[in-house]
């Protein structure tokens, strides 16, 4: 049986939510629905509603909900009663996922990273990942980017570039630069030169940096993709003037963007990396930070936590690097499904004069302003797709479809997507509803 996309017209009861939680909530304003279960790439709410999830979690749900063979997984070590909590005590299922990812993941990459589990946040790997290198360096500043997001705690808030929630903050948040991310200032400007020009002179202002910190695409500040030969440079400067360079892999990594990192293959190894979103598999709260052994310098506890390490998260995480990444068919997968998607809204960008964005199966379309981005995502959620925004103005409809989509779903939510650009940017031409 196939499902279709088939959204439920009644409105949840939202009283309790309205009553009792916070008005912080965001996602659950522009998708209004009370959600009752869900498999596979399909949302379902109590109503009868089915909604194809273009949006996975903001990529927390790489495989998709509840897949299978890792729900088994899961299902299997609580009923042999696994160890639940275990803060960071030697389990089996710690050893287990250490085994897989160092057998599956580090080795044949030949990366030699030491793991270090963090709070179950990204954010919280986040902040290990640059009070280490302050730690290491003993500086202070760290170097981020434009339109870069690295989590809501102050140290990652400081380094993340949207106003709207570096003003949460209260405090002043200090000790990063934002410097230029690659084509801000349009593709005729190398801002990686820019920057190296910054550092080498004395009198720029600029101090010398203990981090350098970027994603390759920028997930939420727009799918803004780095080009391998920035990144590059921007590597060879971190080294050349004693930065660590992190690379904050937590939405484009775990496959995202056709490969497990997704600085595989550009020639440059980043000295620490953070992981969290899809790394469970499942969806489950689970951080990681690696780091070169060299940078092992912690004192044991000096960045602590309660839940460091989720055992059940270690079991799913396991399971889905077993399943997925064994060999190279799923990652040949993502690439062409990547293509796939690329192409599709190449032709659907091209039919407005609009541009795409990103890499991978992590792209979106510009569609010129946040009010179109959202008259376009509020018309899919009305035909039953789930998407969202990205971007400094919320102008980037990004597309987030699980990554193990088969090609018919794909095509049926970007034809959903394609009818909604359509009737909101070229409403004359349009077929009245
Ligand atoms: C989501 C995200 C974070 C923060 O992760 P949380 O689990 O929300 O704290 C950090 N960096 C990037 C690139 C992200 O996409």
């Amino acid at each position: 049986m196939t499902l279709v996309p088939r959204p439920s017209r009644d409105a949840p009861e939202t009283d309790i939510f309205d009553r009792r939680e916070s008005r912080v909530r965001s996602y659950s304003r522009s998708i209004p629905r009370q959600f009752t279960r869900a498999e596979s790439v399909w949302l379902h709410d109590g109503s009868g509603g089915q909604y194809l999830d273009f949006l996975s979690g903001c990529s927390s749900l790489n495989y998709g909900h509840n897949h299978p063979v890792l729900k088994q997984a899961l299902l299997d070590y609580i009923a042999a009663d696994g160890i639940a909590h275990g803060l960071d005590l030697h389990t089996d299922a710690k050893a287990d996922f250490l085994e897989a990812f160092e057998q599956l993941i580090l080795a044949p990459r030949q990366l030699d990273y030491r793991a270090m589990f963090t709070g179950p946040t990204g954010t919280n790997a986040v902040e290990a990942a640059v009070k280490l290198a302050r730690k290491i360096t003993g500086r202070e500043l760290v170097i981020a980017f434009t339109n870069g997001f690295h989590g809501m705690t102050l140290g990652a808030l400081a380094c993340t570039g949207n106003a709207g929630k570096r003003n949460g903050a209260g405090v002043p948040l200090s000790h990063v630069s934002h410097e230029p991310f690659d084509g801000y200032y349009g593709p005729d400007v190398d801002t990686a030169a820019l920057l190296e020009q910054r550092l080498s002179d004395p009198s720029s202002g600029l101090d010398a940096p203990a981090a350098v910190l970027v994603e390759t695409v920028q997930g939420e500040g727009g799918l803004n993709a780095a080009s391998p030969e920035w990144l590059r440079a921007i590597a060879g400067i971190a080294r050349k003037y004693g930065a660590l360079l992190i690379v904050d892999d937590i939405q484009a990594g775990c496959g995202r963007t056709g490969s497990f990192f997704s600085f595989e293959g550009m020639g440059f190894t980043p000295d620490i990396v953070t992981l969290a979103k899809s790394l469970s598999g499942m969806g489950l709260p689970f951080a990681l930070t690696l780091f070169r052994p060299e940078l092992d310098v912690w004192e044991p506890g000096e960045h602590n936590g309660t839940f460091r390490g989720n055992n059940h998260a270690f079991v799913t995480a396991a399971a889905a690097l077993r399943h997925f990444w064994a060999d190279g068919s799923f990652q040949a997968d993502i690439v062409r499904r990547g293509e796939l998607l690329h192409s599709r809204l190449e032709q659907i960008a091209k039919e407005h004069s609009l541009s795409t964005r990103g890499r991978g199966m992590m792209r979106g379309i510009d569609v010129g302003s946040g009010d179109a981005a959202s008259a376009i995502t509020q018309s899919c959620f009305a035909q039953g797709l789930i998407i969202e925004t990205s971007g400094a103005h919320d102008e980037i409809v990004k597309v987030l479809a699980p990554l193990t989509i088969d090609d018919v779903l794909l095509n049926t939510g970007l034809d959903i997507l394609e009818t909604a650009i359509g009737a909101e940017l070229a409403p004359t031409l349009g077929v009245a509803a």
